[in-house]
């Protein structure tokens, strides 16, 4: 990626700030072309700030609206949906935050997005993956899932707003199940194919590879793995309540990574001494934006 994005910003001028090292790493996962458009929105950004060079910032926050959208102008949240979007997003990086595999958060914002989102939580990976063990899958699940358990558990409530994470959760289910043979009770089985049902939802024009019992048992499994992964994330939380509820009311519209790792500090420090959680909780700030 350090080279595709080189060859991007060749023509255009960058301010001294830039470390495109940084950016490089922060966008593990993207492809040439999402890069392109990432250094394309930031020339714009400069441009429209009567700037003629490109900093650093100005690639970040392109970065942000490659992934996430561009920020909603006049989408005011109420002060309800606010604090929901905010425990919702805190509830995700605790999750992970606190886990052994879970990614380092970096930032996490509660501004709407054209993209729809209200709010997210940026991880940044340490090291490219190509491949994912088990553990790390589950705990990937756990992430997703800790947005609405933190609904739940400080709402006395849930919204609507989980609709994606529980979309993204049931198809990685699925994927352990049908696809990676990593649940015992189905085997290493593949079940379907690339093209059918499987990963598209369930279409009744297609053939499935498999007989009824079995997909009844895929669903059974699927719900059995996404809730026993949600139930860690409630109580997860649980564990941390009270700072929890610190955590989220001195959120402003974004909390950056360095307020994260004084926070993870402090949770690590006051009340976990003796708790199921891991050490190796990421407190670097080498990852502040
Ligand atoms: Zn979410």
């Amino acid at each position: 990626r350090l080279d595709t994005l080189k060859v991007h910003t060749k023509k255009i001028r960058l301010g001294e700030d830039v470390d495109l090292q940084k950016i490089a790493q922060a966008t593990a996962g993207c492809v040439g072309a999402d890069l392109a458009n990432l250094v394309n929105e930031a020339a714009l950004r400069a441009v429209r700030m009567g700037r003629s060079v490109v900093t650093q910032d100005d690639l970040l926050q392109s970065f942000e609206t490659v992934i996430a959208g561009a920020v909603k102008k006049n989408a005011v949240l109420g002060e309800m949906e606010k604090r929901m979007v905010a425990y919702h997003e805190v509830g995700h990086a605790l999750v992970s935050a606190l886990t052994k595999d879970g990614m380092p958060v970096t930032k996490i914002t509660i501004v709407p997005r054209t993209e729809g989102s209200l709010g997210y939580t940026l991880y940044l990976p340490e090291e490219e993956k190509f491949l994912s063990t088990k553990e790390e899958l589950l705990t990937q699940l756990r992430s997703l899932l800790g947005g609405r358990a933190a609904e739940q558990l400080t709402q006395d409530d849930i919204c609507t707003g989980a609709s994606n994470d529980i979309q993204r959760a049931t198809e990685l289910a699925r994927k352990m199940i049908t696809k990676f043979g990593m649940s015992e009770r189905l085997g290493l089985v593949t079940y379907g194919n690339d093209n059918n049902e499987v990963f598209l939802g369930r279409d009744f024009s297609s053939t499935p590879n498999y007989s009824e019992k079995t997909s009844a048992a895929i669903d059974e499994e699927i719900e059995k793995i996404v809730m026993t992964q949600y139930n860690k994330a409630i109580s997860f939380q649980e564990e941390i309540h009270s700072i929890f509820q610190k955590t989220t009311q001195i959120t402003a519209n974004t909390i950056t990574a360095i307020t994260i790792s004084l926070i993870l500090f402090f949770i690590k420090t006051t009340s976990l001494s003796n708790s199921s959680f891991s050490n190796s909780v990421c407190f670097s700030p080498k990852h502040s934006f």
